[in-house]
């Protein structure tokens, strides 16, 4: 059945701690995504919706054009709002992968209260144009308590040294900025690595999978930080055209939509915590 699209579901969850308890998810994960696969038409188009499932088919194992429904009404990727707090899960290449949401109020509030954040820049943001927001956002934190640092990946975004010049241009002070050598040994100790846009440049494959094509790639290591909040528009791919692992992980969290649109709302969250 390779023409049948990958099957996906996601399932809303009603609490957070419903969808971080390691041990206790794997058996829901695995009926749930049973269900989505028996769910799934020839065609790949999403067939079986209620208010808690959400069934994704998803053409390719580049993970294209992905198309989803949230009850009953269908979305492309790149419009995944389907609110706080969600817990996706589907079948890829017979692997379970497990990517969380987070709406902006709860992502607010860690970063609020972290007292060590890294800031992990990519093309996304480029794209977005968010380097003034983000600027404002790490103001904030700074404000409360929190330090905030700039790990820059050498070939993050599409040319030699774009993110220095969007940061520089955002007026952000250069000896925030840390080069890949400079910070990747302390990365453990990070609260919150803040990913904004970027995606192979932080992709754990170039370490852990031989038969990745990036496989060796330096990447800045921030699958070892104590918590990853990723902000990107849906669950597409990078340059490299491949998935990432970073975005299943447990301590990962998605804050789906365009980066600039979901730094404002992050501002403003943090704001009115006071
Ligand atoms: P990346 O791997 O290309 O990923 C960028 C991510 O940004 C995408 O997955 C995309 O996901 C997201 N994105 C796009 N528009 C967005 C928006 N408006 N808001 C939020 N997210 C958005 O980027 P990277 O991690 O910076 O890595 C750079 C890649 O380019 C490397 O593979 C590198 O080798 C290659 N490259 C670099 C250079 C250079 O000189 N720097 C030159 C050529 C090639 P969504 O679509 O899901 O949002």
């Amino acid at each position: 059945m390779r023409q049948f699209m990958t099957a996906l579901a996601l399932v809303a969850a009603c609490s957070m701690a419903a969808v971080t308890t390691t041990g206790a998810q794997a058996k829901p994960a695995k009926a749930a995504a049973k269900t989505a696969v028996a769910t799934h038409s020839t065609t790949g188009t999403v067939k079986s919706i209620d208010s808690n499932t959400l069934v994704i088919s998803r053409p390719g194992k580049k993970g294209g054009d992905m198309t989803f429904s949230v009850n009953g009404s269908t979305q492309k990727d790149g419009t995944v709002g389907v609110g706080s707090n969600v817990t996706v899960r589907y079948q890829n290449e017979g692997k379970m992968m497990v990517a969380t949401a987070i709406s902006a109020e709860d992502a607010a509030v860690q970063l609020a209260y972290a007292s060590n954040v890294v800031v992990v820049p990519g093309y996304g943001m480029a794209v977005a144009q968010a380097q003034h927001q983000v600027r404002e956002l790490a103001e904030l934190i700074e404000k409360r308590g929190g330090e905030v640092r700039y790990a820059i990946h050498p070939v993050a975004g599409r040319m030699p040294g774009h993110m220095n010049v969007l940061l520089a241009e955002a007026n952000i002070p250069y000896d925030k900025l840390y080069d890949m050598d400079e910070i990747n040994g302390d990365l453990s100790r990070a609260d919150v690595a803040l990913i904004i846009g970027a995606n192979d440049v932080v992709n754990p494959a170039a370490r852990t999978d031989p038969t990745s094509p990036i496989y060796g790639m330096p990447i800045l290591n921030v699958d070892e930080a104590k918590s990853v909040i990723v902000l990107k528009r849906g669950m597409s791919v990078g340059f490299a055209g491949i998935d990432n692992m970073l975005f299943y992980q447990p301590r990962t969290r998605m804050l789906f939509g365009d980066a600039k649109a979901s730094l404002v709302k992050l501002v403003t969250e943090i704001k009115a915590l006071s």
